[in-house]
């Protein structure tokens, strides 16, 4: 057999390092990657390898190094002759997104990739992306025609991963839609394919999912031998946004069938995987904020440059001239005085923005769930010291499913901000407020006694219910019901004070919704 070329050997360690990459080796994968791209002197494989290294990095949670190079792959799509390359880097690039959770952005290069299919060709995987950046955003219900396209077309492509994973989303929708008998009918059908395929995130994804759809119809016994045989698949210590699901979904068991100590061994890890997942999501942010900014000092540097180049043109012509020197001098002086000024107040402004994302949520400008747990952490430990008390609420939109599914997402996001404009009216300036995911808020009342937390919380829950929101061709009504928990009662260690407030909120839930529980096993109830 003759020698390999050069261009064969770099092709081959970008085609080991692929196959690396599958196998979830992505120490192993990486190294080669970077080499393919710095030396092998060949644009279309160094612009695969970089989209390949890309999404490894957001697997390993190298988020801020993922999104530069998602940067510099997206100023180069342009440049990018060849349409399979194209494809294959919008495709990686909405993936990534997607993971790294930038929904939008990840549903723009999903329809850019769909564009870029040559003729002739299905476009499965570019297809799913948008499907899943899709559901990410919470724009996808279980009736929406692109999904059973989606699987057609993967079915047809022979792409039978794809095919599951478009399956999986749909019973996802079904189980957040409260269709379990339709989710547990469809993973039935998909089992067989599951175990072809032998694919583990599916695997794993699919038997959560069943766990959730038996808790559904009520069969707990079930429910509880599906979720122990999911943590049966998973090494211990494993953190994974599905085992939130399913420690939650124990914890509830347990509690529910009055088993405290498993009840609260669960509950511990539940918290333990969430505050995970949420330490990522906001390394998330912040290393996409990070890149954002670098790209934009770069871009200030680069103009910054171009205008001591003509300043010093300038100087030259003027020297030459020897003419009224000093005045021009001071009027660039004060030019370059300027653009420093403004660099700096532009620079200043997005710094602002910056720890503005961090700490607040984009929908309702009231903390997000991170910031708002680390406050309360801070307010909870002063108020210790100085053995004063607080109360924590939490509250969840009634049946906020379908006010969406009536009136469109859009509505349901405006009914979302329109509640917490009316908590905020009810509560002092000192009082904290954060969303804590979906439709779902925290506040926490310093210095407030029960008596007192439990009469605002119910002039919330009257105010939300007596305020419904008019549009032109339809009225939305709201209702929330609220649990409220205490330091008095529950101590002032906020996960047991969560604790608290959550299993009130769910004894709210459970009465009939729209009414204030106050402490877990109290029997405080303000109804409607
Ligand atoms: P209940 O709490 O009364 O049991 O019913 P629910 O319908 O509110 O139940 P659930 O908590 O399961 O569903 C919450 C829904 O809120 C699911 C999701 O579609 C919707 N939701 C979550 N986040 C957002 C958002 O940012 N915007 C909009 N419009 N809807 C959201
Ligand atoms: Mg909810
Ligand atoms: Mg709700």
């Amino acid at each position: 057999m003759p020698p390999l070329t050069a261009a064969q050997k770099w092709q081959l360690d970008y085609l080991d390092a692929q196959e690396a990459s599958l196998q979830g080796n992505y120490d192993a994968a990486n190294p080669p990657l970077q080499n393919v791209i710095n030396h092998s002197g060949n644009r279309t494989l160094a612009a695969k390898a970089s989209a390949l290294l890309m999404n490894n990095l957001a697997m390993r949670h190298r988020y801020q190094e993922a999104f530069t190079l998602a940067q510099r792959l997206s100023e180069n799509v342009p440049n990018l002759q060849d349409a399979a390359t194209r494809l294959s880097v919008l495709t990686n690039l909405s993936q990534m997104l997607n993971l790294a959770g930038q929904n939008d952005l990840a549903i723009q290069y999903a329809r850019m990739a769909e564009q870029s299919v040559p003729e002739g060709t299905k476009p499965c995987r570019p297809r799913f992306m948008l499907m899943a950046a899709l559901y990410s955003a919470k724009k996808l219900t279980s009736s929406a025609p692109d999904l059973s396209k989606t699987t057609k077309l993967c079915e047809e492509a022979g792409q039978p991963i794809f095919v599951v994973a478009t399956q999986l989303i749909l019973s996802t929708l079904y189980l957040e839609e409260h269709q379990p008998t339709k989710a547990l009918a469809l993973l039935d059908r998909l089992d067989p394919l599951l175990k072809i395929n032998r694919y583990f995130p599916h695997t794993l994804s699919a038997a959560t999912q069943r766990a959730q759809a038996y808790e559904q119809l009520g069969r707990d016994k079930d429910a509880k031998t599906a979720a122990l045989a999911v943590l049966d698949m998973t090494r211990p210590g494993t953190i994974d946004n599905m085992l939130i699901d399913v420690y939650q979904l124990l914890y509830r068991i347990a509690e529910r069938h009055g088993d405290t100590a498993d009840a609260l061994r669960y509950y511990k890890e539940y918290i333990n995987q969430k505050q995970s997942a949420l330490d990522d999501a906001s390394a998330q942010a912040l290393a996409y904020q990070a890149v954002q900014q670098q790209v934009l000092t770069r871009k200030l540097e680069i103009e910054e440059l171009g205008r001591q180049n003509s300043v010093l043109k300038l100087q030259q012509a003027l020297s030459a001239k020897a003419v009224e020197t000093s005045r021009l001098y001071i009027a660039l002086l004060l030019i370059g005085l300027g653009g420093v000024a403004l660099w700096l107040f532009r620079t200043m402004r997005s710094q602002r923005r910056f720890k503005r994302m961090a700490t607040r949520d984009g929908l309702t400008d009231i903390f997000n769930h991170q910031h708002f747990m680390s406050e309360c952490e801070k307010r909870l430990q002063a108020l210790q010291k100085r053995a004063g008390h607080a109360c924590l609420i939490w509250i969840d939109l009634d049946h906020f499913k379908r006010i969406n599914d009536t009136h469109g997402h859009a509505i349901g996001d405006a009914a979302l901000r329109h509640s917490v404009a009316i908590c905020q009216q009810q509560l002092r300036p000192d009082d904290l407020i954060g969303r804590l995911g979906g439709e779902e808020f925290g506040i926490l009342l310093g210095d407030c006694p029960r008596e007192q937390a439990i009469a605002i919380a119910d002039r919330i829950r009257l105010a939300i219910e007596a305020s419904p929101m008019v549009l032109d061709e339809a009225v939305v009504s709201i209702s929330a019901s609220i649990g409220v928990a205490n330091t008095a009662t529950s101590g002032h260690d906020l996960q047991r004070l969560c604790r608290d407030a959550d299993a009130a909120l769910y004894r709210a839930k459970h009465a009939g919704r729209n009414r204030v529980v106050a402490d877990a096993a109290g029997s405080n109830l303000a109804e409607a």
